[in-house]
């Protein structure tokens, strides 16, 4: 039997482990290593909608990718009803730049009344049917869905990685000095992966970039609507009614740092704030959340690497829904 590392608890690192454990895949043990002092998850640093938003099959292969990882989502949510998952709707809108809006979202309408609130000004806009997820609720139901299922023993090492060699299965050297032998290691971690591309040379990993994005968190917010996504030529604006928990955001700026935006946060929040007919709390209420999210060539997520080291990633902007549509595709091509 086979040992497994995989490297990173985000996402995709917690889905491999779901879907392997669904899919009745059996090894010696699976080790999960991950530092989320030296490397935070992008994962709990995100708005976590999946939604179609307009794209539609047969124009690329990444649109085609989106498409069938948003159906797969949706089967996920309908069949296994995960915890920390809620369906909502999705609402979005434009005054400028109709034409292309139009033509993404054909089946929108200019009005300001939308079902649970109304605009101050007519917009074009389109509703969709999306989930809303709690990172913190959904990375725990998966972790413990792959526990429960018994598939494998299960070890979780808190440190970071720093060498790797390949012979006789792949050596594996961490920050505090140990070294692990592994017969197959996946890297699933994030905007950390581009760091090995001397180990896969000429590959997505050479031209990935650290996008960082950033968004306002405020708690204890008492709206009487059910829970709702909005996006506004671009804003954000998150209402999870279950947690009373407002997002507001997001930026996105390409940099290794995790130094919010701050000016650019409060135009959102000031946009937002004229546009909705809903009472934002005050500003100096909010926490400031960070993610360094990973964007590979022509934005497409990659599993590259063969035998026994493989390094999947680049989930962007869909890493909700990527991330386990990936998972499963990994489990059925290389394991
Ligand atoms: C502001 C913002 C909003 C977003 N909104 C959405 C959205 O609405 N919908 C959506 O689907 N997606 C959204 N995303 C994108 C989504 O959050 C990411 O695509 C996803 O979280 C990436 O997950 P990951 O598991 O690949 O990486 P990460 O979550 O970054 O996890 C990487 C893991 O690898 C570990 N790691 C890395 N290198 C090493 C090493 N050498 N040794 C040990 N451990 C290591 C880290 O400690 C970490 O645990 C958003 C992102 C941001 C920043």
């Amino acid at each position: 039997m086979t040992t497994l590392a995989i490297i990173g608890n985000g996402i995709l690192g917690r889905s491999l482990l779901y879907i392997l454990a669904k899919e009745q895949k059996s090894f010696e043990k699976i080790t999960l290593l991950h530092s989320d002092s030296f490397a935070f998850p992008c994962t709990l640093h995100s708005t976590a909608i999946v939604a179609p938003r307009g794209v539609t099959a047969g124009h690329s292969s990444l649109g085609d990718l989106i498409v069938d990882a948003f159906h797969g989502f949706k089967e996920h949510v309908t069949f296994d009803t995960p915890k920390g998952v809620d369906t909502i709707l999705q609402f979005t809108g434009a005054t400028t730049k109709l034409e292309a809006f139009k033509g993404r979202y054909p089946q929108g309408k200019v009005t300001k009344e939308l079902p649970y609130f109304n605009l101050k000004r007519e917009a074009y806009l389109a509703i969709e049917e999306a989930y809303m997820v709690d990172p913190e609720s959904y990375n725990d139901w998966l972790m413990d869905e792959a526990k429960m299922r018994k598939q494998y023993p299960l070890e979780i090492i808190n440190d970071f990685v720093i060498e790797v060699e390949q012979h006789d299965g792949v050596h594996v050297r961490t920050q505090q000095g140990r070294t692990f032998n592994f017969d197959k290691v996946v890297f699933a971690g994030g905007n950390y992966n581009r760091f090995w591309s001397q180990l896969v040379p000429e590959s997505a990993l050479k031209t990935s970039k650290a996008v960082q994005g950033s968004y306002f968190e405020f708690n204890n917010v008492h709206w009487p609507c059910p829970s709702f996504s909005l996006t506004f030529e671009g804003d954000n604006l998150v209402w999870n009614k279950g947690l009373g928990r407002l997002l507001i955001g997001s930026t996105t700026e390409v940099t290794n740092h995790v130094m919010p935006q701050m000016s650019e946060l409060k135009g959102i929040y000031q946009r937002l704030s004229v546009l909705v007919d809903l009472n934002l709390p005050d500003i100096s209420s909010a926490q400031i959340k960070v993610g360094l999210r990973e964007k590979a060539r022509k934005r497409e997520p990659y599993t590259i690497g063969s035998g026994d080291l493989f390094f999947m990633g680049g989930m962007y902007k869909n890493g909700y829904s990527l991330a386990l549509k990936m998972a499963k595709n990994f489990s059925h091509q290389h394991l």
